[in-house]
């Protein structure tokens, strides 16, 4: 393991010397319905003992894979926007809940979005919206708790630990996919210093290691080296003693 990430790996060995422990967890996103895809990535969950929070599109989910999630004890569902509708302009950054629309709109699809994903998955639903492309206003933020959602997670270190009132804030912090080049992996060097690097920061107190260090997966569109590369970070963290898998939120361990 330290030939493939030696930075990561040598940084985890000073975490586990020193008896500090690193909260992890796992969130992949866009899943309608269950495919061979989903069947691996709930594979590797159970393999690895890591717990998959699963960002769901409410409004196209089907039953099918509510169905398919019962025979995975480990598995969560976050709310992932509403319909996975891109609401900017051209010219601007894609986004399903920007300040692009009247809120009144934007919290309409939020609730009723939630409502979907707890009626579909019941004790598996976790309050925790997911905004598509990982951006959202600071109005709907604000607005989520009158909707009955209770944290936000996007990308990159949180600023603090509640982005608005009742609003905890839960953000991914690795994602190996070469978005820009148009898909496949990123370097992994160029990967396993970030990881080092972002575990040097909650080290020296530069960043909150109270936040859970979150793996970001897309399950539909990952290549073999991305697939190899999740499970080679999911069998680290499960094998390392100083980081631990926890919820996001507070939830029972285990369900079914
Ligand atoms: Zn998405």
């Amino acid at each position: 393991m330290s030939r493939e990430f030696p930075a990561l790996d040598a940084e985890l060995r000073v975490w586990r010397d020193e008896g500090l422990r690193l909260p992890v967890w796992w969130r992949d996103d866009d899943a309608v319905e269950p495919t061979p895809a989903l069947e691996r990535l709930m594979a590797l969950s159970a393999g690895h003992g890591a717990p998959l929070h699963l960002a769901v599109i409410p409004k196209p989910a089907t039953e099918r894979l509510a169905d398919a999630l019962q025979s995975a004890p480990l598995s969560r569902v976050l709310p992932h926007g509403w319909q996975h509708r891109n609401h900017a302009p051209a010219d601007q950054k894609k986004a399903e809940f920007g300040a692009h629309r009247p809120l009144t709109d934007m919290l309409d699809e939020i609730a009723a979005g939630w409502q979907r994903i707890r009626d579909m998955f019941g004790e598996r639903a976790v309050p925790l919206f997911t905004p598509p492309w990982n951006r959202i206003s600071a109005e709907v933020i604000a607005s989520l708790p009158g909707v009955g959602l209770r944290a936000v997670s996007t990308f990159g270190p949180r600023k603090g630990q509640f982005s608005a009132a009742g609003v905890l804030q839960v953000n991914t912090h690795v994602d190996p996919i070469a978005w820009h080049e148009g898909g496949g992996l990123v370097d992994t060097t160029r990967l396993d210093a970030q990881m080092a690097s972002d575990l040097l920061q909650r080290r020296s107190g530069q960043s909150d290691n109270s936040e859970p260090y979150g793996l970001l997966t897309h399950h539909l569109v990952q290549d073999e080296a991305t697939w190899d590369f999740t499970a080679r970070v999911l069998e680290l963290f499960s094998a390392s003693d100083a980081a631990a898998w926890v919820s996001p939120i507070e939830l029972p361990a285990r369900i079914g």
